[in-house]
Formats: C-alpha cells, structure tokens, sequence
C-alpha cells in the first residue's frame, strides 16, 4: 500500500484539460486522487508525505491505445520475433513495457499479442512483481489463415468460430477484442488491399462483443474492409485507411463516410504518428521497413494526412496511437501522437495532449477513472519541465517525474 501523499507543482492540467491552474496540489488518497487544492491550502500539521515537484507541468498520466509488447520497433521487427524463443519475447516486452512507463505511459492497450505472453505479463505488473503501466490487453487477435499476424493470431473464418475465440479472450481476461478485417503490411502473406471477412461477419462480431460487455477494434487497411467496419459499427477502427483493390492505385477514399463515422461514434486510431517517426528516421538516412509484397503503389505522407485533416475537420473522434512495436514506433514515443495531431493535423495544442489521455481513456472506456487530473481518478501523472501547451515538443520522451497508482516512480 502507498502512503498518501501531497504533490505540489507550479502548473497542473485543470479539469478539462484545457488549461492550467497554478500552484496546486494533487491530494492522493489510497492510490486516487482526493482533491486538487491550491498550496496555500495544504495543512501545516500533515500526516501527508509532502512532495514538492516546484517548476513543472502536470498532465494525466499517458494512455497509450495502440501497442504490440513483444515487437522490437526496428525495421527488422518481423525477422527478430521468429527468431526469439517465449521467454526472449517476454524479456523483450516487460522490458518495453518499462520503457514506456519510464517515458509517461501510465496505461497501455496492447491490440494484439500472444495469450501465453500478454496475460502473464500483465498479472506480473499488477502484483508488483515486474515494472510498467497498466495494461489492457487483447491477447490474440482475430484472423484468417495466412491472414494478417497469423503467427501469434487466432484462426476464425466465420462467426461461430469468432465467438468460441471470443469467449476465450474474455475469459483470459481480455478488455477488448481484436478483428484483422484486411490483410497487413508487416504479414507478408497477408494482402491489405483486400478485406479478410464479409460485411455479415464483421456486424455478427460486433453485437457479439455487445451482448458480452466488450467493444471491437479492427485493423483495417483496404477501402472495403474499411467500409464494412464503419457500416457495422466497429467501436474502434484502427488505421481506417482506403487502399484500393487495384495495385495501380494507392487509396479511394470515399469523403461520404465521415457522416457515418461520427453519427456511429467511432473512434479512429490513424497510427499518424509512426509516419511522423519514419519520416524524420528517413530524412536520417536510417533503413526502413519492407513494403508488403501485396501492395506495390503506396500511398504519400500527403495523402494519408489529408484523410485524417478531412475527419478531424468532419468531427471525427481521432485517437493518439503510435502501433508501438512497429518499424521506428518505440516504446518510449507515445507523445508523437500528440506532435502529429498539432504538426500535421492542426489540432491546438490542448486537443492534441487531450489526444493522448482523456480521448483515449473514451475510446477504451475508462474515462471515468483514467485520463484527467481529477477528484476520484486514479493518481496517475505525468511531469514535464517545459510547457507543452505552448510547444507540443515539450512532450519529450524524457519526463521530469511520473507517478502511477499513487506511487512515484521517479
Ligand atoms: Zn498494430
């Protein structure tokens, strides 16, 4: 159990996080957030550990929504997780997992991950025995023979046999379920121009998640499996990109959907800020990931922003997530997400750092405890020197100080 504590800093996120309120403390009680009160408040007399963080800038701690635990984030993720054997990928991910915390990241949903790696990690953390945020984990995901990530997926062609894998998730403890609706980029067996189920599958699979208390996230990279997700209803469309049938062409978007996405409430994970990662490692000069047999023409970085400024601008809810794991998306660069929102989508600066907490915290359905710095939320937060408020680039990877559940972890 940790003891209370009083932390005081010069700006801390207010509760809508839009602003900043100065020279307040953040009451912890039993691992929650009590009260936020101004420091000439605070009692002379404490039986509080008083912990005073002066100069710096509090926001909730980071909600990561998009991670792969046992990937490396090199070019050559796909070759190194073949050659390492069970316990050399769980090295690998408590090790990530710890970076990530080490980095801001108070909450991770990891979208896809062996059950045999994931489930014990997590139980590991939560009982102290290993270092790292919290996890919300889907365990294996939902695929095709040869289909996207088949080697750590579960095989299911229909909706019968996605419901047995359902229920199995869910009873491992899953917090959410993950369908590979098209083929992707790092499966090279796996085509992304094509959708991997019919529109019936993907509608039976989401009132199946309904009626058993969970939501979706699907991966979706064609312009098909794409349309079926956002007609079904998908809670969580991941990627949501718009690659045609046709090598010829890149994407088809169609404009018209955005309505339906909105009026749905779907949230979109546009994974923006592993371009912004690869774009800067490019202009390095540094090697890149390979290109997917499958899909010949890709698209520019110019293209795949427009889509994402068009629903943003649409009123589309468009989460932070880096598909941490991936080529360049490291573990500790969760606050990318918020850089590309401001540098390529023009969010303002308040929206993006929204973008990596409390919009987050919505999409995975923990925004009543998670995600603000707030009475009755979990005490998680992060600090940061500089204000990001006024340079979004002040979300380094390198924070002054971050708590989790009520305990400072530096
Ligand atoms: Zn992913």
């Amino acid at each position: 159990m940790t003891k209370n504590k009083i932390i005081k800093s010069s700006n801390i996120s207010n509760k809508d996080l839009n602003g900043w309120v100065n020279n307040h403390a953040i009451i912890i009680e039993n691992g929650k957030i009590s009260n936020v009160i101004n420091q000439e408040g605070i009692p002379e007399l404490s039986s509080y550990e008083i912990i005073d963080f002066g100069e710096s800038y509090a926001i909730p701690g980071i909600i990561e929504t998009h991670a792969h635990l046992q990937f490396s984030a090199t070019h050559d993720a796909y070759e190194i997780y073949f050659n390492e054997d069970e316990d050399q990928r769980y090295e690998r991910a408590i090790k990530n997992a710890e970076k990530s915390l080490l980095s801001g990241v108070t909450s991770i949903r990891d979208l896809g991950s062996p059950n045999n790696l994931i489930f014990p990690l997590k139980k590991d953390i939560d009982e102290g025995i290993k270092r790292g945020p919290n996890i919300f984990p889907t365990g294996t995901p939902i695929t095709i023979k040869d289909g996207h990530c088949w080697f750590f997926g579960s095989i299911a062609h229909n909706s019968s046999e996605i419901f047995k894998v359902i229920d199995n998730q869910l009873n491992l403890g899953a917090t959410h379920i993950k369908i590979m609706a098209s083929g992707g980029n790092f499966t090279p067996s796996s085509n992304p121009r094509i959708s991997q189920y019919s529109y019936e599958t993907i509608q039976e699979t989401v009132n199946y998640c309904n009626s058993n208390g969970t939501y979706l996230c699907a991966h979706t990279l064609s312009r098909n499996s794409t349309i079926q997700c956002i007609e079904s209803g998908v809670q969580n469309i991941i990627h949501g990109r718009w690659f045609d049938e046709s090598t010829d062409k890149a994407y088809s978007f169609d404009k018209d959907y955005s309505k339906m996405i909105v009026d749905k409430g779907i949230y979109v994970d546009s994974t923006i800020s592993k371009h912004l990662l690869e774009y800067e490692s490019e202009l390095k000069g540094e090697k890149q990931r390979p290109s997917n047999p499958n899909v010949n023409s890709e698209p520019s970085y110019e293209s795949i922003i427009n889509i994402f400024r068009y629903l943003d601008l649409e009123g589309v809810k468009i989460i932070g997530a880096l598909d941490m794991g991936m080529s360049k998306a490291d573990f500790n660069k969760a606050v990318a997400s918020a850089w590309a929102h401001v540098e390529w989508l023009g969010f303002d600066h308040w929206k993006a750092i929204r973008s990596i907490t409390i919009t987050n915290a919505e999409a995975m359905r923990i925004e009543k405890s998670k995600g603000l710095i707030s009475e009755g939320y979990d005490a998680d937060m992060v600090f940061f020197k500089n204000d990001p408020s006024k340079n979004i680039r002040n979300l380094v990877f390198d924070p002054q100080h971050v708590i989790k559940g009520g305990e400072v972890i530096f």
